[in-house]
This record gives structure tokens, C-alpha cells and sequence, in this order.
């Protein structure tokens, strides 16, 4: 039987923190489940799944769909996608088997890369290599996750992008469906006539619109939201802050402003390994904790302070003002009692 192999591609940097990863996990879990009861696609699909932050890895190899666990997503800083490309071209070297004289080998593998974010390294060499040699041999589909992801990036690498809408109320179900029924309709059309030629299916345009070559791009933003990384002083262990960018639009008769800050989207707990997946790339700027907005408690202990920040430069969670202990350099500090004041913390890049 020759295999349709699909590579899953995955961003997990910091800025799918929260619902996203946690959605995109469930999603795999859903799509396999749901391909399974298609017996062309059972015979056919073959899945791996690779991540990418700061570093690019596999997953999950190829594996057909009865034998197929949906892995637990890592999360890193960085949106390494020229060195995702890279790591995905080699597994198609790796992975799929080429027709050869006495094998007809692999049907032409299809790559779907989902990204939210800017690439914070270079994709000028990975894009050369992979329209020079991979695109007359392969499908890339690109999909957009909101309005922060790099479209003009994406569709110099495929004419087939889509920009996702993650905030559309049912989107997600919507996004897990499409991908479903693509993979689904590409296991029915292989070795039919045409089929050559790569079909998706058609999804709520509300949703997943997709972004034609000749069209202009959807009016995308330049900003980011914020992540800042703190410890847990009760247990050591790292813990990831999020703020999304907000925009206050104010307007009076006399004139009108727009207040922009970032205000708390949740603080959700690390593991060390996401240390391992932000590669060299470090941190990304500094922000100032007067622009933030809100707070969000310990996911470790519960303390509701989490932006106590140490002359070390790094962020611990806290009960209040007395003793700590900084769960980074082990230095004892002492909390004042003080007003809030805005201080320079470490900003990872997203
Ligand atoms: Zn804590
Ligand atoms: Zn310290």
C-alpha cells in the first residue's frame, strides 16, 4: 500500500499559550479519531507531527492512523519557521519513500504549517531550498493563525494560505473540520486523474479565508502580544504570563486618541523542557510592567503576585510583602510594602 504522508507542522511558541495549544492538542486527537472512521483515509494517511519555537523537532514519525497517539504539545520561546522548514524537508528526505525504478513509493506528501507569529530568524535560504527542490514534489499549506501571523511570509512559500480567525465564535470547530475533511478529500482523489493537483476542502469563509496570490493581504497588526517567565518561590518551577495587546479608543468632541497597553490574558504553568524548546534565541526586548495591565495568580501555588522581580533580573511569584527567596539565583530578598511601581523586566521573544 502507498502511504499519503502528512506532516503536521506546528508554532508552539509562547504566543499559543493558553487555549490555542491546548485547542491544537485536542484538534489532533480529533482529526485522527475522525479519519479513522474513513476507510480511504485509514488505508492511506500517514501522520507526524513537528514542533516549532526556538528549536524544530519530530514529534511524532509517520504512523498510520490506527497506530496513531496524539502527542502532548511542548511550548517555547521564538518562531524559529526558516528552521522549521528546514527540519521538515529533511524528514521528507528522512521519512518518504521516492518512487524508484522497482517501488512506486510514497504518494506526494502534503505539509500543513500553522503559524500565529512573525519568524524571528531567517527563512530566505529554507524558502529557496524548498521552492528549488520540495514544491514540484510536495504540498506546503499554510495556515495563518490571527491577525499577528506573518501572511506576506507565508505566501512566498505556498500559494496556498489560509488565515485562520481564532476568535470567530465555534472557529476552532470549524478549523478541526476543515482540516479533517482536506486530508479526508486528498485520500480520496489520490491516483484519480488531476489529482496532481491539491484540493482543499471549502470552510466557513467567516473562519478560514483564504489568501489568494493575486489578492492584497488581510490588514494584519505589527504587535505582539507580551509573555514574561517567572518561578514559583513555594515549588522552583517556571511559570509563563501572557498579555495581549488592547487598544482603548478614546474620543472626546475636543479629539480623539487611542490608549494601547497589554492586558492580562492568563498565567499558565511550565514545564523545564520549555527552556530546551526556546533554543539560543533568548530574550526578545524589554517591556515595562507599567504598560501591563492586570494580574494572574501563581498556576503552581496560587500566590497572587507573579511580576515580584529580583535584582537578578528574573520574576517569582509572592504572597505579599515579607522574606522571599528567589527561586532563580537563591538569593534571600525582602519585599517592601511599596506602591506599584513600573520596573524594566525580561521580555521573551514570541
Ligand atoms: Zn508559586
Ligand atoms: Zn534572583
Amino acid at each position: 500500500m502507498r502511504r499519503l504522508p502528512v506532516f503536521l507542522v506546528l508554532d508552539v511558541s509562547e504566543s499559543m499559550a493558553g487555549d490555542n495549544l491546548f485547542r491544537l492538542e485536542e484538534g489532533i486527537g480529533t482529526i485522527v479519531s475522525t479519519l479513522r472512521t474513513n476507510p480511504q483515509a485509514l488505508d492511506t494517511v500517514w501522520l507526524s507531527v513537528i514542533a516549532f519555537a526556538g528549536i524544530a523537532e519530530t514529534l511524532v514519525d509517520l504512523q498510520d492512523l490506527a497506530a496513531f497517539r496524539a502527542p502532548a504539545l511542548p511550548m517555547g520561546g521564538g518562531t524559529c519557521l526558516g528552521l522549521a522548514l528546514d527540519h521538515v524537508m529533511n524528514e521528507i528526505d528522512r521519512q518518504v519513500a521516492t518512487p524508484g525504478r522497482d517501488r512506486k513509493g510514497d504518494w506526494r506528501p502534503i505539509v500543513y504549517l500553522f503559524t500565529d507569529g512573525k519568524p524571528t530568524d531567517q527563512v530566505a535560504a529554507a524558502r529557496s531550498r524548498w521552492h528549488d527542490h520540495y514544491a514540484t514534489r510536495a504540498d506546503l499549506v499554510a495556515v495563518a493563525i490571527g491577525r499577528y501571523a506573518d501572511q506576506a511570509t507565508l505566501r512566498s512559500l505556498t500559494e496556498h494560505v489560509l488565515l485562520f480567525d481564532d476568535t470567530a465564535p465555534g472557529g476552532f470547530e470549524v478549523f478541526v473540520r476543515w482540516l479533517t475533511e482536506s486530508v479526508s478529500v486528498q485520500s480520496q482523489r489520490i491516483g484519480e486523474p488531476g489529482s496532481g493537483r491539491l484540493s482543499l476542502a471549502k470552510a466557513d469563509p467567516n473562519v478560514m479565508q483564504p489568501l489568494t496570490t493575486a489578492g492584497a493581504l488581510v490588514p494584519g497588526s505589527d504587535q505582539d502580544c507580551v509573555v514574561l517567565v517567572g518561578r514559583c518561590q513555594g515549588t522552583a518551577r517556571p511559570y509563563l504570563l501572557k498579555y495581549d495587546r488592547e487598544t482603548l479608543p478614546i474620543a472626546t468632541d475636543a479629539f480623539s486618541i487611542e490608549l494601547s497597553g497589554y492586558r492580562i490574558a492568563g498565567c499558565y504553568p511550565l514545564t523545564e523542557d520549555y527552556f530546551r524548546w526556546s533554543g539560543a534565541g533568548g530574550a526578545g526586548g524589554s517591556a515595562n510592567t507599567a504598560d501591563l495591565m492586570g494580574g494572574a495568580a501563581c498556576p503552581h501555588c496560587g500566590n497572587p503576585i507573579t511580576v515580584a522581580l529580583c535584582g537578578c533580573g528574573k520574576l517569582m511569584c509572592l504572597r505579599g510583602p515579607g522574606e522571599a527567596t528567589c527561586p532563580w539565583c537563591r538569593e534571600d530578598l525582602r519585599f517592601a510594602p511599596s506602591a506599584d511601581q513600573g520596573f524594566d523586566v525580561e521580555r521573551r521573544q514570541g
